[in-house]
């Protein structure tokens, strides 16, 4: 590779949040553009890919339009980066998997709470959706892939600057806790019942337009909420776990230096899981198994939203199918 290295970005099914990250590099960028030029990229006025080095791609393939975008890219890149949790695993907008696409464009264009116009469909030829959205790698070669969401503004510089010198990109393949500073002195056991547990175990029953809805007893929810946000009664220097609150950094892969955590959040998940993870959610129901009792997992309302938030499961992507 020349000295002078061709880079491209784009975006297909995502939030452009990795761009933003990629532009926080913000006085290493400057460094980075004495050897790079960013010859396309949804940030400049040249958007369609054109021949380079390096493209990186964020979002996962979703519409008809990412499919033909994705294949334009893999014919005009050496080497094929998938940027962040979209990219790697589809992501956020690939939880529309869990509903075929008539339903899911049904749902946002006519049954959405909150639309000005109800039922009102979008005029004109919007992108077709795919039946399901895919990570990029289902779909095209994918050379490297940048975990997170988005991946740290450090991770992006680190993989732009060995690409630059011709070296392909290394990121750490171990969970998150590895990264924790947070003490587990009793091996994770919870100290008091489990707040999502907690949240979800007790319901009431509630009637709207004709439809009944299980919901969390109000007093019950807020006691979580409380828990969980009034940060005073949670102990900042131990693990989450062992007082009951419901992190994923088991299930997690490292590299955001556990920042979530270090300000007395919970991780959520949002690097999604470790190469060796078939599936990040069946990672964090394995590891939950080894410390609640059975019947508190199958309390779980939104199992799919906690623990599949950010990779959802790899069947509903149709993982390896449609690969050209
Ligand atoms: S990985 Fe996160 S930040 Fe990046 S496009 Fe997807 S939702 Fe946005
Ligand atoms: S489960 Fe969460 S709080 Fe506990 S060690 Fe892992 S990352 Fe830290």
């Amino acid at each position: 590779m020349s000295a002078y290295v061709a880079v491209g970005t784009a975006w297909l099914a995502g939030c452009s949040g990795c761009h933003v990250a990629l532009l926080d590099l913000a006085d290493e960028l400057e460094d980075i553009l004495h050897v790079a030029e960013f010859t396309f990229s949804p940030l400049g006025d040249v958007r369609e890919p054109v021949s380079v080095d390096v493209a990186f791609v964020e979002g996962c393939v979703s519409t008809t339009e990412d499919e033909s975008q994705i294949a334009r890219i893999r014919g005009a890149a050496k080497i094929l980066v998938a940027l962040g949790s979209c990219a790697t695993c589809g992501g956020i907008p690939a939880l529309r998997n869990l509903s075929n696409a008539t339903e899911v464009v049904a749902r946002s264009y006519a049954e959405a709470p909150g639309l000005e116009v109800v039922g009102t469909m979008p005029v004109g030829e919007p992108p077709r959706l795919r039946d399901r959205a895919q990570r990029v790698a289902d779909v095209v070669t994918v050379d490297v892939e940048i975990p997170g969401c988005p991946p740290t503004p450090e991770m992006i510089g680190k993989a732009l600057k060995a690409l630059l010198a011709g070296e392909k990109p290394r990121f750490g393949s171990k969970n998150l806790c590895v990264e924790c500073d947070r003490k587990h002195p009793q091996l994770h056991l919870p100290r008091r019942q489990f707040l999502a547990d907690y949240a979800y175990a007790s319901t009431d029953v509630e009637e709207q337009d004709g439809a009944t809805f299980l919901v969390p007893r109000r007093e019950i929810f807020d006691d979580t909420v409380r828990a969980i946000f009034e940060l005073d009664e949670i102990d900042p220097t131990l693990c989450f776990l062992e007082q009951g609150v419901l992190c994923m950094g088991p299930a997690t892969r490292q590299g955001c230096n556990a920042a979530c955590p270090a300000i007395n959040y919970p991780c959520r998940g949002c690097f999604g899981p470790t190469p060796d993870m078939f599936e990040q959610g069946a990672r964090i129901m394995d590891a939950l198994a080894t410390i609640l009792p059975p019947p508190a997992l199958t309390h779980f309302e939104d199992l799919v939203g906690v623990s599949y938030r950010f990779c959802p499961p790899r069947p509903a992507c149709g993982e390896g199918e449609d690969k050209k």
